[in-house]
């Protein structure tokens, strides 16, 4: 198994562990990220295949790979997600592929099924350098370079400093690589003026932080790894859970809902 996959998986196990008000949350999304990683080396251990990027020519060839990850949750998901797993294994061909394709050209972080399905497609898309085609790339720097997805969070990490980025980088919630962002701009609609930008910080969470704009109204919560070494962010995004019901209770709407609803 490729190690970013692990690494997610051994960090949402450990801290699934430790007795927090996410336990629950975590404990699917280990699940999750067990299933989707199974998913991402079946694509890569494809002999002959290679991904072609353009999702309808590729969902064929993926397609009965995708099964394991509907089963998991139809196992182990929250009772809503279980039924509609269990919808979808039970639908007739055409209505999975619909799914993925109506993602994959108009992304919405409510469409679970498709967003927890492409996320390793497109990361494999990214490690063999196979362009996405079809994906609108008009975000600028706010988007993925790569595939025009949004940011599910931002982090902090101590590396070779460049003035531009301060080292804050941003994950795309599609294909969850990363890009050089600016330290200080919302993410969402690119506000600068520091003072339309606020953060909230809990001594529960002291690496994580809700990143928030009174521009926009929208947030997204940011990592710092130059505080907690270990973390990963894509995971300890999902431990924070609680600050993004204070985000929530003051206003501000998520830029990007991750992958178990929050
Ligand atoms: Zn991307
Ligand atoms: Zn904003």
């Amino acid at each position: 198994m490729s190690n970013f996959w692990n690494k997610q998986i051994e960090r949402a196990d450990h801290l699934a562990n430790e007795s927090s008000g996410s336990k629950e949350l975590l404990t699917f999304y280990a699940q999750l990220l067990r299933a989707q990683a199974e998913f991402y080396d079946s694509l890569r251990s494809s002999k002959d295949w290679l991904p072609s990027g353009d999702l309808e020519t590729d969902v064929p060839a993926i397609r009965s790979s995708m099964t394991v990850l509907l089963q998991t949750v139809a196992q182990h998901g929250p009772p809503s997600l279980a039924e509609e797993a269990q919808t979808l294994l039970d639908a007739e061909p055409p209505v999975l592929p619909d799914k993925l394709r109506e993602y994959w050209h108009n992304p919405s972080d409510t469409q679970f099924f498709a967003k927890a399905l492409l996320q390793p497609y497109a990361r494999w898309l990214n490690e063999t350098q196979t362009t996405p085609a079809g994906r609108e790339l008009t975000g600028g720097e706010r988007t993925c370079p790569f595939c025009g997805g949004r940011p599910q969070l931002s982090f902090l990490q101590a590396k070779e400093s460049t003035a531009e980025s301060g080292n804050r980088d941003l994950l795309c919630a599609t294909c969850l690589t990363t890009w050089e962002f600016r330290r200080v701009v919302c993410a969402n609609c690119g506000e600068e003026r520091p003072a339309k930008l606020g953060y909230f910080h809990s001594p529960e969470f002291d690496h994580v932080r809700i990143e928030a704009c009174d521009s926009c109204k929208h947030y997204l919560k940011g990592i710092d790894l130059t505080r907690l070494g270990y973390a990963v962010p894509l995971v300890d995004e999902v431990y924070a859970a609680p600050l993004d019901l204070w985000a929530r209770e003051h206003g501000y709407t998520k830029i990007e809902l991750n992958l178990v609803g929050l």
